[in-house]
């Protein structure tokens, strides 16, 4: 059984295809996905697929970095509102995510600022409403560090981390995750992060539909990368792939606090 615990189901390039990647994700023994969110409307599209596909598909809820410099006028605080209330239905959004700092998109000092304020909004609102955050770091990994340390967070969630990998103690340390996707099947970098992850603290993501190299090149990512990807971290750490997805089922469940009921 398997896990992708970051997915933009929202996004329109699955559009009208969501039926044909839950398929591919039961097809392919992946038992839960989480809908991550890049803006408001991407929010309320996540959460309705997480009510469309209870048990399967949870919904992580936020603004992007990539988004803060096109927010309109009172979306942040739409966005607050709308999570805030939405949270009452219980069991279906499970962290507050996609969110982060990214500096190759905040090349001014306004928009510096203004991710940086969206962020910590962002991190206040998982701060109340007790949710983990699933979190973005191109480029600004050690600057998070410096940030997280003044919430009270349910846990964290470093998608895709590519480095530095001296940060990864520290990370691990605090109890955080790490999820890695397709390019552990390909990339140096990235199997290297693995080997320096505890699988204790490992999960496994696609974030399609973001397209990839290697063995996939040309292939829309889909659900169905999981099992490679699982199977490129047995290789990375020689455990079996079995124990690598069981203790990865298990992290998820210990993380967001749901689906305990898959592991027996
Ligand atoms: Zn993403």
């Amino acid at each position: 059984m398997f896990v992708d615990a970051h997915i933009h189901l929202s996004d329109s390039q699955y559009g009208d295809r969501i039926d044909e990647i839950v398929a591919i994700a039961k097809q392919n023994e992946v038992v839960v996905m989480v809908a991550n969110s890049m803006n408001l409307e991407t929010s309320k599209l996540s959460l309705k697929l997480a009510e469309e596909h209870q048990g399967l598909v949870y919904a992580a809820l936020g603004i992007h970095p990539w988004n803060v410099n096109q927010l309109a006028s009172s979306e942040l605080e739409l966005t607050v509102d709308f999570i805030s209330e939405s949270v009452a239905l219980k069991g279906k959004i499970i962290a507050i995510g996609e969110i982060g700092l990214d500096p190759q998109y905040a090349k001014r000092k306004e928009h510096k600022e203004q991710q940086g304020r969206v962020f910590n909004e962002m991190l206040q609102l998982a701060e109340r409403l007790a949710l983990p955050i699933i979190v973005h770091s191109r480029w600004s990994a050690q600057e998070i560090l410096g940030i997280l340390p003044s919430y009270g967070l349910e846990g964290v969630l470093w998608h895709w981390f590519s480095g530095p990998l001296d940060l990864l103690p520290r990370i691990t340390e605090r109890g955080d995750y790490v999820s890695e996707g397709p390019p552990v099947v390909f990339s140096d970098r990235i199997q290297e992060v693995v080997r320096h992850v505890p699988l204790e603290r490992l999960l496994t993501e696609t974030d399609g539909p973001v397209r990839y190299y290697g063995p996939f090149k040309d292939k829309p990512t889909t659900p169905a990368f999981i099992p490679e990807i699982v199977r490129a971290v047995s290789e990375v750490k020689k455990i079996t792939e079995s124990k690598v997805a069981e203790q990865i089922l298990r992290n998820f469940a210990d993380l967001f606090d749901v689906n305990k009921s898959l592991l027996s």
